[in-house]
């Protein structure tokens, strides 16, 4: 039987883990997909492909020629259009859909958290006063805290935003995940933050930012996920993890061996 093709929208921890898993295992010809944000990207060790496709429209036409059996949406929980561009491309082309989506963060004893519905509203929850904030919330959602200009920020992200895109008072560092608890206390200790803004990414590359805040008693704005993409009937998969992923492409393969053999 001729290996199945796979196309794993990716940008997430867990992309990244199931191209591993799939590296080498014959069963399966995966590509994997990167929007091309990260200017450094780590590669993948399957085939690879970088940039967007052009809406729906383009993702479709990609399922179609070079072509793929299954498509794997493991994006950021946060990229929203990818998303819902995959649910869409799916529907029209009728190829199966599995999306990867790692649980969200929930608070245990300790935490002090406030969760916001978005970036603008997280911005607006850090109050008038003039605080010391560590912000990592990724580049491109700096605009609102442009807007809260008495504060300041700690921004960290992979890249470095561009200098027009900053608060006022801002210093930026670049750091790429994951981070170890004792790193994340010594950072918020040494630069004296007072509230942490991250997004509820969930998973465990990211999530020593919250135990340290909780361990030093610092309140956390936790912007919360956007929406679900509306699936409007159709009849996607969901995994939590690579692991999850890869036992149902298995399953796949599995159903289409004993199709052949019948
Ligand atoms: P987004 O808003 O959902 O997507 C915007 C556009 O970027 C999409 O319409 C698509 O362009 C392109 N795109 C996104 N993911 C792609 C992929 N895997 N392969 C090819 N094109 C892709 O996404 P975003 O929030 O800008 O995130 C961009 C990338 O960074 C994603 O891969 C995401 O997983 C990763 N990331 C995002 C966050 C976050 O917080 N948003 C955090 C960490 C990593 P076309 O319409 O032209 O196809």
């Amino acid at each position: 039987m001729a290996p199945l093709r796979v196309l794993i929208l990716g940008g997430s921890a867990e992309a990244s883990a199931l191209a591993r898993l799939l590296a080498g295992d014959d069963r399966f010809a995966p590509v994997l997909s990167l929007a091309g944000r990260t200017k450094a990207p780590v590669l993948p060790p399957i085939p690879h492909r970088i940039g967007g496709f052009g809406g729906v429209e383009g993702l479709a036409q990609w399922l179609g020629e070079p072509g793929a059996d299954f498509l794997i949406c493991a994006t950021h929980p946060f990229a929203a259009q990818m998303r819902r561009n995959a649910v869409e491309a799916a529907r029209r082309t009728g190829i199966p859909l599995l999306i990867v989506e790692r649980p969200a963060w929930s608070p245990v004893d300790g935490d002090l958290w406030t969760g916001v519905a978005d970036m603008a509203a997280a911005a607006r929850a850090l109050g008038e006063a003039p605080r010391r904030v560590l912000l990592t919330v990724g580049r491109k959602d700096l605009a609102p805290f442009v807007e809260t200009p008495q504060h300041a920020y700690l921004i960290r992200s992979i890249d470095a935003p561009p200098a027009e895109s900053l608060p006022p008072s801002a210093e930026v560092i670049t750091a790429r995940p994951p981070f170890g608890e004792a790193c994340e206390r010594r950072l918020l200790e040494a630069r004296r933050i007072e509230v942490v803004v991250t997004k509820n990414s969930g998973g465990g590359d990211t999530a020593a930012k919250l135990a340290a805040a909780r361990a030093l008693g610092l309140p956390v704005i936790l912007v919360e996920r956007p929406p679900a993409p509306d699936l409007n009937g159709l009849d996607a998969q969901h995994a939590v993890d690579a692991d999850g992923a890869m036992a149902w492409l298995a399953a796949r393969h599995e159903a289409a061996s004993r199709l052949l053999r019948v």
